[in-house]
């Protein structure tokens, strides 16, 4: 899923997400509550229709970003206080209302409020915070079931598996969360500064406990290769700002490793960012052309890097689930991988 944190895919148009084949989005439930507000994308007619997307949409609890962009917050039972990180005013979020407020941009999935604990943390302070997590977790699904959508087509909503770098609390979330029942569930907690294969072994951890036939969504991950290796342990769904925030970087991920477009061995290299891609930008651009664009800072750059980078993270997925289908994953996906290491080193999150 590409990011759209506020009602957009940073540096690149609607029409253009679906040139590259997004089938979904990701919005930030934070954001969009502080600006433009819920009620003008409640008047708007919800969400899609305020951005003009017609694809679905997932949107987070809004907790993420609560618990890393404000400081001055304070958790308790009821819920979560937070200070606006543009003015300073005060606001509570609870299981309860960001259940509303999902309601309200009408995303086709929401997802329930959970405390993304931070790493490293003890194993007590990790165990206290899922327990709350699943607390949050079910009072969510009540306010789902007793709540109706308004827009006039159903939503999903997803459970949030928590409990850190410790097995047994994961565990624990994970039977508490299928427990509850939810039509998803997300593995949360991870890509927030531990190694990978410590991430690694936390998806292995819940992927046994989580059901087969519901979606399972790594939130936040991220490499090209986190993804392969994600996918090998079960994961469907991932959302990650990687593509497009590195692009805007002059950060192209390509079949052979990711480059820096800004490298001076690209001023006469008139090939394209990847060849073997078939995005509008490898269709018509070179790396030279590209590496000018940001040299002279032309947003053109910012647009191209996005269309190609959105470009290759879909393909890869496409060819893995064409894979999984042909039960020849194993083998492509090592091929990918030790393909995706081979030029500049895999910039990491
Ligand atoms: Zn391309």
């Amino acid at each position: 899923m590409p990011v759209g944190t506020q009602g957009s895919v940073k540096a690149i148009e609607q029409r253009e997400l679906n040139e590259v084949g997004a089938q979904i989005i990701l919005g930030n439930t934070y954001h969009l509550y502080l600006r433009p507000g819920t009620e003008i994308i409640q008047t708007a007619g919800g969400l899609h229709r305020f951005i003009g997307w017609n694809k679905p949409i997932l949107t987070d609890s809004g907790g993420y970003q609560v618990f890393s962009l404000n400081e001055l917050r304070e958790i308790e039972e009821e819920g979560v206080t937070f200070k606006s990180h543009l003015d300073g005013s005060s606001h509570v979020f609870t299981p309860e209302s960001v259940v509303q407020i999902q309601r309200q941009l009408g995303s086709d999935i929401m997802m329930v409020l959970d405390e993304c604990t931070p790493y490293p943390s003890e194993p007590e302070y990790a165990k206290l915070s899922n327990a709350m997590t699943v607390r949050w977790a079910e009072r969510c699904k009540n306010a789902f079931e007793s709540g109706a959508e308004l827009y006039g087509y159903s939503q999903s909503l997803f459970g949030i598996v928590q409990g850190s770098i410790f097995p047994e609390i994961r565990r624990q979330s994970a039977q508490a969360l299928v427990k509850i029942g939810f039509d998803g569930y997300a593995i949360g907690g991870l890509a927030v500064g531990e190694p990978a294969d410590v991430m690694y072994s936390m998806i292995e951890v819940c992927e046994p406990l989580l059901p087969a036939d519901q979606p399972r969504y790594l939130m936040g991950v991220g490499t090209p290769v986190n993804l392969l290796e994600a996918v090998a342990r079960g994961v469907d769904m991932f959302d990650c700002v990687l593509p497009t925030r590195n692009g805007r970087n002059a950060n192209f991920f390509t079949r052979s490793g990711s480059i820096n477009i800004r490298n001076a061995k690209y001023k006469t290299d008139f090939t394209p960012p990847d060849p073997e891609c078939s995005c509008y930008t490898c269709g018509s651009f070179s790396r030279a052309y590209l590496r000018h664009l940001f040299q002279v800072k032309e947003i053109l750059g910012l647009q191209l890097a996005t269309i190609h980078n959105l470009s290759f993270y879909l393909w890869l997925m496409r060819e893995a689930r064409a894979a999984i289908k042909e039960r020849r994953f194993g083998e492509w996906k090592m091929k990918m991988v030790s393909q995706l290491c081979a030029e500049d080193k895999v910039v990491e999150i």
